[in-house]
């Protein structure tokens, strides 16, 4: 397959849903762009499920995820179903992966071991909040220990140690260009020793998708807004691993009338409620074209029809207000 990017490559992209739930109207409409964008520029899409919750990731929930995408028109040439060269297509089939890129971490001294639990970061760090909102800032505890005596004093304490990133010794410039937000500079007060393994032996996130985008040669992440705190981390494990970054395109996210974020509470239909109550992918997938402002509203159409000429750059660079009321 031949793309059309500026610099000749082909473009690959990706879906990275999590099969944690049922797909809504906000994750279908992040899902359209990143496969419209992908599309319209004759590249390869991958579709890629991040099921490392176990507690919370099912196999109904990946199945249901699959078919939604399906019937919703927007297909993959690489994934769990069809397989590919760079599988498997599911991150709980990964775990050597994860394991190779830490022990690569730990080696390098961009990562150690330490031996507290978030009970303990909570309590001696003195910075109420980390970077990205994701708990108080990490306050060096075992940043300078051996290893050794680390993982004895987890193994008293009858767990084994987390994996930290050595990101606040990063003199990294933390702003990144984004494909619809330009500069961006989500992290004033620079990268935490963020987690890369927790205690059980499961890879984080972060640790998780830099893996696989690395692995799975991705060129160009179009995902939601609301990961955008995550992508300085992210940049500085590509960093950190040798391996150029993919370019970023963070879109806006959809808000229940009122603008709320769409959440259980709001309780925003599935898209299979929407099956289920008969309303087609035509109908759906025009309600999202018109919410990004690429169709007027009450268009029905196929995705299909909305690839030709599409660029990431046509669209609202706000939070969209989609009323799901209005789909019958
Ligand atoms: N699995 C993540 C989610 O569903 C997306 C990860 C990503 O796109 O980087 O929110």
């Amino acid at each position: 397959m031949t793309g059309n990017q500026r610099d000749g490559s082909t473009m690959r992209g990706r879906f990275a849903p999590s099969p944690t739930g049922a797909m809504h109207l906000g994750n279908a409409r992040t899902a359209l762009l990143a496969w419209l964008a992908c599309r319209a520029a004759e590249g390869t899409m991958v579709l890629r499920l991040e099921d490392l919750d176990a507690a919370r990731a099912s196999a109904a929930a990946s199945e249901g995820l699959l078919d939604d995408l399906r019937f919703l028109g927007l297909d993959w040439d690489e994934g769990p179903d069809r397989g590919g060269p760079h599988g498997p297509y599911c991150q709980s089939e990964r775990t050597p992966l994860y394991q190779a890129a830490v022990e690569r971490l730990l080696a390098s001294h961009d990562a150690f071991f330490c031996a507290c639990s978030r009970a303990d970061v909570a309590r001696a760090s003195s910075a109420p909040h980390g970077e990205g909102g994701d708990g108080p800032r990490y306050p060096g505890t075992c940043r300078s220990r051996a290893a050794g005596d680390v993982i004895v004093q987890a193994a008293r304490l009858g767990r084994r140690p987390t994996v930290r990133f050595r990101g606040q010794d990063r003199a990294l410039p933390t702003s990144f260009v984004d494909g619809l937000h330009g500069e961006v500079d989500p992290l004033p007060a620079g990268l935490d020793d963020f987690v890369l393994c927790k205690a059980d032996g499961v890879a984080a996130y972060q640790l998780a998708v830099v893996v696989d985008d690395i692995a799975m040669q991705v060129s160009d992440v179009v995902r939601g807004d609301d990961l955008l705190s995550s992508t300085p981390r992210q940049l500085a494990l590509f960093a950190a691993l040798g391996a150029a970054p993919p370019r970023f395109h963070h879109v806006p996210l959809v808000l229940a009338p009122g603008r709320e974020r769409l959440a259980k509470r709001t309780r925003p239909p599935s898209i299979a409620d929407l099956r289920s109550r008969g309303v087609t992918a035509e109908v759906i997938v025009g309600a999202l074209a018109a919410s990004a402002g690429l169709v007027p509203a009450g268009v029905a159409l196929p995705a299909s029809a909305l690839v030709s000429g599409f660029e990431l750059a046509q669209i609202s660079r706000h939070p969209v207000e989609l009323d799901a009321t209005s789909l019958g």
